[in-house]
């Protein structure tokens, strides 16, 4: 059962950045190719900065490659959040269950009675369609997932508090219709200005409407974006100044949004306390559990892969494949993952932010943010995650682990076989991560190894097999 409060499904704004590993992911729904013949493919990111001869004007000072070589054979893309949600609903629609989110209603709490196995958990919901004002209605289930936002219901049924921080800064996202005579407009920029602040430019599918990330002012301690109120005029003004001496004559705003930038995260992603022996029951996924400016382009990318790691656990430990106490591995994993996501977003929003050198300015060095970009592009891709060895144990029944599986190193691998030439490179010879066989669909589980070997036959790029995400 998956519950939401809103009437439907959003239609318009929110997330639109899918990085490589996410793609892979769509792989595994069966809709990969589908966003990727409907999407504006990411494959360059073009800098600009103030232009030394004249401060007042920007300059484009690079492009650079924006996935790194040999990390993926998906591309990082744009897509609007709400057409993605279609496509998962799709999938749903088209499953054996059927399944369809119950739109219009609350989630107010939840309890997990600890003396029993036997869908331990209650849910309280309350209508919020306004249909039938204060029904409310109880669900008992094994397991809950709380994908519930940055606001969550469910993680405070469990005690999770977001601790982190606030960059005391306004920023506004508009989704426009613009004529503009800044050239790179169909291709992603970060902008940084002498003055006036910074903007991101993301073009989005279709060739005509393109998004604006564009910083606004600063804030005071404690204060809140919303509290001032600003328009999309104030939006497309300061973006004026800032790409000057270009400029944007705005036709049509089809989504805006003001935000300002925060960093947080709970301290573990499920009901148990520290040092319980129990497997846990309620978990927390995505914004719910970490959040963090939406300028690097990782929150629903994260939030997608945080629930990809625990569906294929649940799964598993629903269908009677695992043990319970395969789901304590989730938070500890996701927990490293969402605590590196907000410190490089952390790093990334303070180099943003930073005054250029002289250096910099007088093209002697290159732009600290082009350097940092670089340096990033497989943590932004998704590609560079890595998890701990499990600690689980080999089937009981054979006390041997099946063939191929090694109980150590279940880091996220690369797809792809990096070997120039396959046919030089041979089961024997592969770097160990490097495994043959998984040109089929991703399954949402470790996989052991097919019995595939790579031959000459093989096409440049020979696929690796899928590990655990
Ligand atoms: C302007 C903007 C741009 C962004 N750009 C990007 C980007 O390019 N790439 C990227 O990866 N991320 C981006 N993000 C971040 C991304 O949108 C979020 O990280 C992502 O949506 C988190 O997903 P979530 O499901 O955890 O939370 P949400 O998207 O917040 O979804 C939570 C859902 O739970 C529902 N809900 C809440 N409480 C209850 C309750 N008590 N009962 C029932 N339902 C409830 C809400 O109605 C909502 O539908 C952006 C965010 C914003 C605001």
């Amino acid at each position: 059962m998956i519950v939401e409060r809103m009437p439907s499904n959003i239609i318009k704004g929110k997330a639109d950045g899918i990085n490589t590993r996410t793609m892979e992911m769509f792989q595994a729904f069966g809709f990969a190719d589908k966003v990727k013949r409907e999407t504006y493919w990411v494959n360059q990111t073009a800098f600009w900065m103030p232009d030394p001869a004249n401060p007042a004007h920007i300059k484009r000072v690079g492009r650079v490659q924006d996935v790194a070589d040999d990390s993926s054979e998906m591309p990082h893309i744009l897509i609007n959040q709400a057409r993605l949600h279609e496509l998962f609903l799709e999938v749903m629609q088209n499953s054996p269950s059927r399944l369809a989110p119950d739109y219009g209603w609350e989630l107010v709490s939840v309890a997990v009675d600890e003396t029993t196995d036997d869908h331990p958990v209650t849910v309280t919901l309350k209508d919020a369609s306004g249909i039938n004002w204060w029904a409310t209605r109880t669900v008992r289930a094994n397991y809950v997932v709380g994908c519930d936002g940055a606001h969550s219901a469910v993680r405070k049924s469990i005690g999770g508090v977001l601790h982190g921080d606030a960059a005391n800064q306004a920023w506004g996202v508009m989704d426009i219709l613009a004529n503009t005579d800044f050239p790179d407009v169909r291709q992603k920029c970060l902008i940084s200005s002498a003055n006036e602040g910074n903007v991101l430019i993301l073009p989005r599918e279709g060739g005509y409407v393109f998004r604006m990330y564009v910083e606004l002012d600063k804030l005071k301690d404690g204060e809140k974006a919303a509290s001032r109120k600003f328009t999309q005029d104030d939006m497309i003004a300061a973006a004026n100044r800032i790409i000057a001496p270009y400029s944007l004559d705005v036709k049509e705003v089809v989504w805006w949004s003001i935000y300002d930038i925060g960093h947080s995260i709970t301290d573990k992603f499920d009901d148990v306390a520290e040092g319980s022996s129990r497997n846990p029951r309620v978990f927390t996924a995505g914004d719910a559990c970490h959040t963090h400016s939406p300028k690097a382009g990782q929150g629903m990318n994260v939030s997608m892969q945080d629930t990809f790691n625990l569906g294929w656990k649940l799964v598993h430990v629903l269908q009677g494949r695992a043990d319970a106490s395969l789901l304590r591995s989730y938070s500890k994993e996701r927990l490293t993952e969402a605590k590196r996501l907000v410190e490089t977003d952390h790093e990334w929003a303070r180099i943003m932010s930073a005054p250029t050198t002289q250096a910099e300015r007088d093209g002697s060095e290159e732009p600290r943010i082009i350097r940092q970009f670089k340096a990033n592009l497989e943590f932004t891709g998704g590609t560079a995650v890595k998890y701990d060895p499990p600690r689980c144990s080999p089937p009981a029944r054979t006390r041997r682990w099946p063939r191929g599986w090694r109980s150590g190193g279940a880091s996220i691998r690369r797809r792809w076989c990096a070997c120039p030439t396959p046919s030089r490179c041979s089961w024997a010879t592969w770097p160990r991560p490097m495994r043959a066989g998984a040109s089929t669909p991703l399954r949402a589980r470790p996989t052991a190894p097919s019995r595939a070997r790579p031959s000459t036959s093989w096409p440049t790029g020979c696929r690796t097999t899928r590990n655990r995400l």
